[in-house]
């Protein structure tokens, strides 16, 4: 055992799930010992979180079981806190705080990404993050709570903030979200006799000039068309100045009394990248095509967390995005095997495939290998290659839609938002 290499993969999300899943069908049971850092026994697949609030999927769905999925990888649960890439060691802390060393022969850094606060007064306090299953599912019992409180309201000022809900970012996550909500809370509504529909509002806000910006641009129009037809309101080229207990001021000046802000205004590298003093590009770790560090060739990194040159468009890294992270993670796996001896080393090149907007109901749009289409074909193909791409659990996806097509949703909370405070102060944090 003592002989053996210790390949140690930091994240177990698109990037570090494909990586050793890679490494062990490459490597045999007595070529290295593979131990992968995360806190949480599973994957986590991140594009169908939205549905989960919406109460289409149950939260398990989109949880990918890392002991069933990978079983010569021994999992430890926690963070890494520190990477010494000189002398090869890096510090674990486990899930009850504990710290430990682990020392390695190959470390591949795959922690992706944190959401983005920026320093705006009183997000950090008051808007809800949208990153994890326990967030998707806090927002969901946090939306019907809110329902459940107008409706027992006399006061009309009351109703109307608990029934307004904002998103911030029109990115996907953003889109999805309030497209999910809108239709989430028509739903709903038909099971409380004292709202109607038009009691309830619903903004998405984005300082950018169109939504769903770091897309092409032929998929910002049709959703754009979808959003407004179902009556949510779409602010463009605002932002938000200050969120409070009770509202969210926006930089058009507007005040806009709400119990719920969902913050959704993308993300930055994970903040692991600090203590490894690698070199940093953009806030992510410097790579070479072939996923490697210049500092330490035993040293690789992909995913969110990776500046990986985009061999399409010279000069430029590969976004952060699911697509780029699964494949990068795959070609981490070959290349920390070849560096064992075993096969060669590969350089990482990816075609970007376009991407897929849900957008709830029958609408998503989308644009694959850059066709840009929408409705029903869509959403076909939006499903059809999350079943795909989806490392697990799929029967039991399609289970789910299945009969979320013939059933009625369950509008029930889960005794998740506690506070009875105005802000709801019980939320997980960001
Ligand atoms: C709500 C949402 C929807 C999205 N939808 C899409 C989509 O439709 N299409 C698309 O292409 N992309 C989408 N993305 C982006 C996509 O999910 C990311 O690009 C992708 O997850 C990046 O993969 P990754 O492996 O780099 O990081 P992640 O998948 O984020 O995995 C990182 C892992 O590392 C763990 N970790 C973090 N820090 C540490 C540490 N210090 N120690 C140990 N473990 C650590 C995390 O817990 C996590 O398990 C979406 C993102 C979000 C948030």
């Amino acid at each position: 055992m003592a002989n053996r290499p210790r390949v140690v993969v930091v994240g177990t999300g698109f990037a570090g799930y494909h990586c050793l899943r890679t490494l062990e069908s490459l490597l045999g049971p007595d070529d290295a010992d593979l131990v992968a850092v995360n806190p949480t026994d599973y994957m986590l697949y991140l594009p169908l979180l939205p549905e989960v609030t919406a109460g289409i999927l149950d939260p398990r769905r989109i949880a990918v079981p890392l002991r069933t999925k990978l079983p010569r990888t021994r999992l430890v649960l926690g963070s890494v806190s520190d990477v010494d890439v000189a002398d090869q060691k890096c510090t674990v802390v486990d899930i009850e705080g504990r710290e430990s060393v682990l020392e390695w022969d190959r470390l591949v850094i795959t922690s992706g990404s944190v959401t983005r606060l920026l320093s705006i007064p009183g997000v950090a306090e008051y808007a809800k993050g949208f990153r994890s299953i326990a967030e998707a599912v806090f927002l969901r019992d946090h939306i019907l709570r809110q329902l459940e409180l107008a409706e027992q309201s006399d006061d009309p000022a009351e109703r109307a903030a608990r029934t307004t809900f904002v998103v911030v970012g029109a990115g996907y996550t953003g889109t999805e979200l309030a497209a999910q909500g809108q239709l989430l809370t028509r739903e709903a509504l038909r099971r409380y006799k004292g709202l109607s529909e038009k009691d309830v509002r619903w903004l998405l806000v984005d300082m950018a000039p169109r939504v769903l910006p770091g897309l092409s641009k032929r998929l910002s129009g049709p959703a754009l068309r979808v959003l407004r037809r179902r009556g949510v309101d779409v602010r463009l080229q605002t932002s938000v100045k200050e969120v409070t207990a009770t509202c969210v001021k926006l930089t058009d000046d507007t005040e806009i009394p709400t119990r719920t802000v969902a913050w959704c205004v993308g993300v930055r590298p994970d903040p692991l990248v600090e203590s490894t003093q690698l070199e940093a590009v953009q806030g992510r770790i410097a790579v070479d095509r072939k996923l490697r560090t210049a500092a330490n060739q035993n040293v690789f990194a992909a995913g969110d967390v990776a500046a990986v040159p985009d061999a399409t468009r010279p000069g430029e890294i590969t976004p952060m995005t699911a697509q780029h992270a699964q494949r990068q993670g795959k070609v981490a796996g070959v290349n920390v095997a070849a560096s064992l001896g075993h096969g060669m080393m590969h350089q990482y090149k990816h075609h970007d495939l376009g991407f897929l907007v849900d957008l709830a109901g029958p609408s998503a749009v989308a644009d694959p290998l850059h066709i840009p289409i929408s409705g029903l074909p869509a959403k076909a193909i939006t499903r059809g290659y999350h079943l795909l791409a989806l490392p697990g659990n799929r029967a039991r996806v399609l289970a789910d839609w299945a009969i979320d097509l013939v059933s009625t949703r369950q509008f029930v909370q889960l005794g998740l938002v506690r506070g009875t405070s105005m802000e709801d102060a019980d939320q997980p944090p960001m």
